[in-house]
């Protein structure tokens, strides 16, 4: 399919994106284009005008920050998954990377599309829940920072206003136990189901992939553990709450079911 009609513009700097994003009506930010392009060509996204950032370098960088990793929200999948820093300091973040899509979306897709796209069945946004990761955003009116609980708002909508760019992700360092479980029919296929664990205080924080609209936490089974529960017993209540899909891959019944043993899984594997 072909895309609508749309302008293009590059930006120089994250102030020249947001002045763009904010004179053009019906602006979107492009990074590295591999959800926003597929999008278009269906042509279930319509902008009216792309303001091109995938050349704003100073956005491409990890390093470290006080008691965090600051990831910049144009760092390639590519270039997270090979980080020695992250490798050392937050495991899990650069292990996810490594699963999404194939080497070229690695290479081209960025984090920052990845958590601004809010894509439920996105590997990246269940781990940064997990984490208790924060988002930076700069908009016109200045910097915020989000924490990753208050950033998914609903299916493919995010808590950044349509002139505010994301520029940062900033997870905690965690190397104490940690485990991301993607299921997927083939290697470079979407998760039918995702599951992130996290070690925390003697239990475990755990995100969901592709389980409802939005990324999400699985509340019941931290609930579980806090209060003593083992993670056989805790992953029983890993679908509540949740609200997943029925598409080709599987029903809503199987993605229940299986979330269930994968929580268990990540449990085990993270707390061992
Ligand atoms: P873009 O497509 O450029 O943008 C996506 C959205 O985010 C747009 O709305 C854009 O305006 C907005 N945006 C981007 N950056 C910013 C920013 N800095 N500030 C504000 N808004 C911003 N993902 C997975 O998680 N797992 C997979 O297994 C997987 N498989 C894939 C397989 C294929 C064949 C393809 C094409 C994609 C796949 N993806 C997968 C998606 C891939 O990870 C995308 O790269 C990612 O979701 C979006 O990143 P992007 O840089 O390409 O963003």
């Amino acid at each position: 399919m072909i895309p609508a009609p749309f302008d293009y513009v590059r930006a120089e700097s994250v102030d020249d994106a947001i002045a763009k994003l904010g004179a053009a009506e019906d602006a979107k930010v492009l990074a590295g284009g591999h959800s926003l392009l597929p999008a278009m060509k269906l042509r279930i996204a319509r902008p009216a005008t792309l303001v091109d950032i995938g050349r704003l370098r100073d956005l491409s960088s990890i390093r470290e920050d006080g008691d965090r990793i600051a990831i910049g929200a144009l760092t390639r999948h590519h270039d997270v998954a090979t980080s020695e820093l992250l490798h050392e300091a937050c495991p899990i973040v650069s292990a996810t990377a490594e699963q999404i899509g194939d080497p070229q979306v690695r290479h081209m897709g960025t984090i920052g599309g990845s958590v601004a796209h809010a894509d439920p069945a996105a590997d990246m946004p269940g781990v940064l829940l997990a984490l208790e990761a924060e988002m930076v955003a700069k908009g016109p009116n200045g910097e915020r920072t989000i924490a990753a609980g208050d950033f998914f708002v609903s299916l493919f909508e995010s808590a950044l206003a349509p002139d505010e760019i994301l520029t940062e992700i900033r997870v905690p360092r965690s190397t104490e136990g940690w485990s991301y479980l993607k299921f997927n029919r083939r290697a470079i296929d979407w998760a039918v189901v995702g599951v992130a664990a996290v070690r925390s205080n003697g239990g475990a924080r755990v995100g969901l992939t592709n389980m409802g609209l939005t990324p999400m936490r699985a509340a019941g089974v931290e609930e579980a553990l806090a209060g003593g529960a083992d993670p056989s017993t805790a992953a029983a209540r890993a679908a509540e709450g949740t609200s997943p899909p029925s598409d080709a891959f599987a029903s809503d019944g199987y993605r229940r079911e299986l979330v269930k043993v994968l929580v268990r899984r990540a449990l085990e594997e993270a707390m061992g």
